[in-house]
């Protein structure tokens, strides 16, 4: 990760099945919008808390490598892919990991679209994920980005911990910062529910990922590979 150099750095995880263009667009608009000095894309081996990605782990990191290939600013973080073990991937321990890898006074951010974010609760040990990384919280069309949109003990952090762009810099962690990104309607599922359709992915997906699909024929039929 050192090709991020210093400042704040944006951590962002997801499950990538597959990377589309909003994961994307994320990243670029939150390095824009927060100040950061790269984003390094953390896919999960294993998720919690949801059914088992259509495709496997290899196959997910395999296209996030090779959508990011040669674009500055950008970095992949393998570990959590190739670790992987029947455990569920934990965000707070993929955060332990990292302020391991930083040292304590890096500033780390945690991205998150408004779905995840108003899911937080449900997320293993999620009160120390503050004290691990600040969160930033890109606007996802369908889903609200205010306080009172997840559960009472969120809104109080949301409450508390709410800040600017700005505000990144000055600590380690601890801070909830919202931004808004470019609109996209995308998701990963209505993206396999198409390729299962035989109906064409392009534009909604970048070119080398869609040339890994192809030619591994993933998400082609209901059940994938
Ligand atoms: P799925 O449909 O399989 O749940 P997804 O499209 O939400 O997938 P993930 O890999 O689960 O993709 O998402 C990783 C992160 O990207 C999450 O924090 C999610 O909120 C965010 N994200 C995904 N799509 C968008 C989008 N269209 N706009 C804003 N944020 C998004």
């Amino acid at each position: 990760m050192s090709e991020l150099g210093n400042g704040v750095l944006g951590l962002f995880g997801g499950t990538f099945d597959p990377l589309h263009v909003a994961h994307l667009r994320l990243a670029i608009e939150a390095r824009e919008a927060l100040g950061l000095a790269g984003v390094c894309f953390i896919p999960a081996g294993s998720p919690a808390l949801r059914e088992a990605p259509q495709c496997a782990a290899a196959h997910r990191l395999a296209m996030v490598e090779r959508a990011l290939a040669d674009a500055p600013g950008f970095s992949v973080d393998a570990a959590e892919v190739l670790n992987a073990d029947s455990r569920p991937s934990y965000t707070v321990e993929t955060l332990e990991r990292q302020r391991r890898l930083h040292g304590p006074q890096r500033p780390l951010v945690l991205l998150l679209g408004a779905d995840a974010f108003a899911r937080l609760e449900a997320w293993h040990r999620w009160h120390e994920l503050f004290e691990l990384a600040h969160i930033a919280v890109a606007t996802r069309p369908g889903h609200e980005l205010r306080v009172g949109a997840g559960g009472a003990a969120l809104d109080r952090e949301f409450t508390a911990r709410r800040g600017e762009p700005a505000d990144l810099a000055k600590a380690p962690a601890g801070r909830i910062v919202p931004f808004a990104m470019t609109a996209l309607e995308i998701s990963a599922t209505a993206i396999r529910q198409r390729l299962a359709q035989g109906l064409s992915a392009r534009y909604l997906v970048p070119d080398a990922v869609l040339d890994y699909i192809d030619s591994h024929q993933i998400y082609r039929t209901p059940h994938g590979h």
